[in-house]
This record gives structure tokens, sequence and C-alpha cells, in this order.
């Protein structure tokens, strides 16, 4: 179902739209986010200098690491007493990352979601199951408030006790499930395991997101319960779910809220556009936000998007399953770690130089995680290439400290001497996975 006519804009009045939201967008954060007034004076440019799309490449991009330094309410563009709401993303280590929304802010959202729901098959007055947590997390409170904006039966469920789950999906015989796909599979699981056939339930459409899965997940999800299964996304940095979503009629590939976020695809080495249909980095520019609009936002997400006439008819941009991450995130016995980070955290230690490599492998069931370092040569010297002595063991002790205090993980240390470490011959490999090998055996 199409709800709204920018779903079957042309290319141009979608540009004129999204030309005019950028500028008040730029307007709004210059005048009222000090980060980003600073950020436009280093590059000389004033908000005026935004005349066309492409120009949005005169301004700076926006990360994570921003968002943190800024932690909790740095980067708003209103009062916080002017907002109404905040969400939170669990942060890797300490602090989160923290969002606000105005009124309109949540209204937008809504509008968006509803819209989503609608894509992905969701039909007024049919029931909505939503098993996404509801909390800080945007996830459950991003669909349910789409979920009444299309005027859907909204059945709050949340996460979580399953044997309920199962109960109410047959009684309240709901036509649209949400949730993150490993979860809405465990659901089926406990119903067979109850002796009934989830591909009898009155389920029709699914809604899954929040993390990654893949064309095989999906095959099994339509299997399981005989549905049609379809990919959302979005974060909360950007907005929350809803930023995109796949149709039921085509699946192929997700539309983009392009008059609410303008996407680009960047090489995340040289940070220069790629052509469409070429997978990058995905960044996001918010059009409408108030609270807290965020400008070229990298996502650290790979994929590519199309300007394509979908075969549903609508006109949106849409973006490819998200392939991977830029900054190929480690979970160390359900602990998420960033290369990144523990780059970070290695860099403060003066006797390493800046090379380094992680190795993982598998002990058993556990995971080991051996971060392969090297000395500089004033360190060499100093300890007269001496690689087995006492200071070598404590510098070991004292990275393995740092890592454990601020990245949460226990890993051992192997050190080297000088020029060990193989050298990169364009991107480094930082990350050598021998659980992989071991999986396959
Ligand atoms: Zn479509």
């Amino acid at each position: 179902m199409i709800l709204h006519d920018v779903e079957v804009f042309s290319r141009q009045e979608m540009e004129t739209l999204q030309l005019e939201r950028l500028q008040q967008t730029v307007k709004r954060v210059y005048e009222k986010v000090p980060f980003y007034q600073n950020k436009l004076n280093e590059r000389n440019v004033k908000p005026e200098d935004i005349r066309s799309l492409e120009d949005i490449r005169k301004l700076p991009f926006t990360t994570k690491k921003d968002l943190r330094e800024h932690y909790p309410f740095g980067l708003l563009a209103v009062n916080l007493s002017e907002a109404v709401r905040v969400h939170a993303s669990s942060g890797t280590s300490g602090k989160p990352t923290v969002v606000a929304y105005t009124k309109n802010d949540i209204e937008n959202w809504a509008d968006i979601v509803a819209r989503a729901i609608a894509i992905a098959g969701g039909e007024p007055g049919k029931v909505l199951h939503n098993a996404y947590g509801y909390g800080l997390f945007t996830g459950g409170l991003g669909l349910h408030y789409g979920s009444e904006r299309l005027g859907m039966v909204t059945v709050p469920i949340s996460g979580g006790n399953t044997d309920r789950q199962v109960m109410l999906i047959e009684d309240f015989r709901p036509e649209v499930i949400c949730g993150t796909p490993s979860y809405v599979l465990n659901i089926a699981e406990r119903m067979r395991e109850l002796g009934k056939d989830p591909r009898q339930t009155s389920l029709k459409y699914g809604i899954f997101g929040a993390e990654p899965w893949s064309e095989e997940m999906r095959r099994t999800l339509e299997e399981a319960f005989d549905i049609k299964a379809c990919d959302i996304y979005g974060l909360s940095e950007v907005i929350g779910p809803g930023v995109a979503m796949e149709c039921h009629e085509a699946q192929d590939g997700l539309h983009i809220a392009d008059d609410h976020f303008y996407v680009e695809v960047i090489n995340p080495q040289t940070l220069e556009p790629v052509a469409d249909g070429e997978e990058g980095e995905l960044v996001f520019t918010s059009l409408t936000k108030e609270a807290f609009p965020v400008i070229r936002y990298r996502t650290g997400d790979i994929a590519s998007i199309t300007r394509e006439r979908c075969k549903c008819g609508r006109t949106t941009t849409r973006m490819s399953r998200v392939k991977g991450r830029v900054d190929d995130m480690l979970i160390i016995r359900g602990v998420n770690v960033f290369p990144s980070e523990i780059e970070h955290y290695l860099l403060t230690v003066p006797e390493l130089a800046p090379y380094y490599q992680i190795h993982l492998d598998r002990k058993g069931t556990l995971d080991i995680i051996e971060l392969h370092v090297e000395i500089n040569e004033t360190f060499a010297q100093e300890i007269g290439g001496d690689v087995e002595g006492e200071r070598v063991v404590l510098l070991k002790k004292q990275i393995q400290h740092l890592l454990k205090s601020y990245c949460l993980v226990s890993m051992d240390v192997v050190v080297h001497g000088p020029k060990a470490l193989p050298r990169s011959e364009g991107k480094a490999i930082r990350i050598v996975d021998r659980r992989k090998e071991k999986a396959k055996i």
C-alpha cells in the first residue's frame, strides 16, 4: 500500500524537496550547534554555499566518535527542555550514544515508520505483534508509534516471555510480526515444542531488523511461519527504525525515506563517493529532524544503492541489505569490541610501534584473543633487544590491564621485536580469525 505521494515522486520532484530541506537543516545546525558551526567555519563554508545537492560534499562528516565526545546532549539543536524523548544505544565500552526528539520529530518518525510498515504489507485495522524490546532502544517504541499511526491494532508485547508470545499470536490473530530475526525464530521453535504449527498462524508479514541477517535466514523465517519476511533498516543516530524498508512485493532492496534522509555511499578509506550499485559505507543526512539533526553521519554499514524504479511502483532510492560493518566488530565471549578501539588504546603505549594484529582462536568452547604487538626501535635498544626479559613481561601486563579496563576483554599479548609484523600493501590486515577455519573442520 503506497501511503504517500512522495513514494512515487519523480527524481526531480524529490531532489527539489531534498535540497530545500537540506538548506534548512544546514542553516539550523550552523546557528544552533557549536560543533557544526566550528566545523563549517574551519572549512570556510556558510549555509548559503549549499546551492545544490552535490554541495553536500562541502560539509563535514559526523561520526560516532563525535557523538561520544559530546555526550550526552552536546549536539542537540534545541534546548533539552524542547525535547520530549531521548533514546540511547548501548555503548561498546562506557557511555551510550544518546539521541533526542522534539514533538515534531516524534510525529515525523511515526509517519516514517507507518509508511515502512505499509511497505512491508501492514494495513490499518489489522493486528501487529511487536516483539521488539521496549525501552531506550529505538526498536520497540519506533515500531509502536508507527503501527498506531498506520491505524493498526498494536500489541506491545516487547521481547521475551516466549510462551506468552505464542499464546497471544494464537488468540489475537496478528497479521504482522516485528522483531529481531533470531528472536522470532525462537518463537517458531517454541510453537513446535508445544505441538503447534507456526505455519498455521494468522501471520502474513514479518518485519525484521536490528541485527545482521542473511537471505538464508529470510528463507528460514518465511518457511517457518509461511510469511513474507522483509528487512527494516535504521539506527538511532539517524532516527531509529524506518530509515529504509524492503517492500513485500519485490523484496529487492530497502526503500529509503528520501524525503527525510539524504543518502550517500562513500569509499570508507578515501571518503569519496562511489557509483550507484557499488558497495561502500552508507552516510545519512537528516532533512527534517529538529532536536538531533545529523550531517553526513557515517553509519559504518556497508551497502549499495540504486535509484531505479522498483517493481512495486515506488521511485524512492533503494539500499541493498547491509553486508557488514566497516569496522569489523569483534564479539569476544559476549563482549563487543571494535579493532579501532583496541588500536586507540594501544597507540597510547609509548614503547610500541603502530603495528598490531589481532588473532582470534578457540580453545575448546572458549574464544581466545591474542594481540600481537611490536616494540619500537628506541625501546628495543633500551632493553638490549631482549623481548623475553623482565621489562617486556611488565609491558605485557600493562597492555593487558589497559585493554581489560577500557575494552572489557581479556587477551593474551605477544610482544615482537621491531619490524616483525607484516606491513600493509593497501588495507592492513588487522584481524586473523582462526575460529572460522576450525568451524569448517
Ligand atoms: Zn519496492
